[in-house]
């Protein structure tokens, strides 16, 4: 299974696709851990996404498509992969078609979780990492809305999207997932 989840900040991504990758058995790949490992190690990726995560903007993609590339690379993902926060730009879900016709392979299934904005803001003041603070919230949510908010017409097109409603506890949104997930492709192991 190829699963991608695309929703803001504060939609609860991370812990719906961290979930969903233990039920499929396939590894979870989330470009926001990738990049913030490479900017604790201090690599050449790392040192120049520092600045761009820091203020809430989204790193450079020809950055990003590297750090995934490799990732998805990697022989735990033959079977599939989950990918929590890519794509992230139109150029991003082209690399990822790209990468998956390389390998022969489709995409199952594209998860919007969706949560109104002030749910969202809420959230995220709660959360206190780094860049949860009010001005790069807010540039995170702009960020999400003018580059990554096109690419669900991208997905509905192709008739892979899927539209979550993220309010309630994590677990009535997981169910909501399963579900989805089950109807979204006959088969759940390849
Ligand atoms: P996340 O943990 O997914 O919220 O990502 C944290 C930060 O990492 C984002 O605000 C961006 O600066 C950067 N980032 C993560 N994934 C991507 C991506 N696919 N494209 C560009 N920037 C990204």
């Amino acid at each position: 299974m190829r699963i991608v989840f695309i929703g803001p900040p504060g939609a609860g991504k991370g812990t719906q696709s961290v979930r969903l990758a233990e039920k499929l058995q396939v590894p979870h790949l989330s470009t926001g851990d990738l990049l913030r490992a490479a900017v604790r190690q201090a690599t050449p990726i790392g040192k120049q996404a520092e600045e761009f995560m820091q203020t809430g903007r989204l790193v450079p993609d020809d950055l990003v498509r590297e750090i995934l590339v490799a990732r998805v690379e990697e022989s735990d993902c033959k079977a599939g992969y989950i990918l929590d926060g890519f794509p992230r730009t139109e150029f991003q879900a082209e690399t990822l078609d790209e990468m998956l016709a390389e390998h022969g392979k489709p995409l199952n299934l594209a998860i919007e979780i969706r949560v109104e904005e002030l749910v969202l803001l809420a959230r995220l003041s709660d959360r206190g990492r780094d860049d949860d603070q009010q001005d790069v919230i807010k540039k995170r949510l702009q960020q999400y809305n003018d580059l990554t908010r096109p690419l669900l017409e991208y997905y509905q097109q192709r008739n892979v999207l899927h539209v979550i409603d993220g309010h309630g506890t994590p677990d009535e949104v997981f169910d909501r997932i399963v579900v989805a997930v089950g109807q979204g492709s006959g088969e759940v192991t390849e």
